[in-house]
């Protein structure tokens, strides 16, 4: 779980969830009330993601043939990616720049 880089407190699963859906302009830290932002980092791999899910549909496809269940089957597993992401959410103090 991250933990705010201005009062190093660490966030729990729930708050850290709770802000991850804050699109843009920061998360503000529970404890101290400064805003936090999700490093370059972390954002760059938040864009991986759905580029990882249509390279598993389509692996899907190859192994089970071309069928709606394997696509169901990922669909199923995306509220799982928004389980584990707090786990990997890291913080910084400013919003760095993407490249
Ligand atoms: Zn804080």
């Amino acid at each position: 779980m991250p933990s705010c880089q201005k009062c190093h407190k660490k966030w729990s699963w729930k708050q850290t969830f709770k802000r991850s859906f804050t699109l843009g302009g920061g998360m503000t830290c529970p404890y101290c009330g400064e805003k936090q932002y999700l490093t370059a980092r972390m954002r760059k791999r938040s864009t991986i993601i759905p580029f990882i899910i249509g390279a598993l549909i389509m692996l899907a496809n190859l192994f089970f043939g071309p069928s709606y269940v394997s696509i169901f089957a990922l669909l199923a597993l995306l509220p799982l990616v928004f389980i584990i992401n707090p786990f990997f959410v890291e913080l910084s103090n400013e919003e760095e720049p993407l490249w």
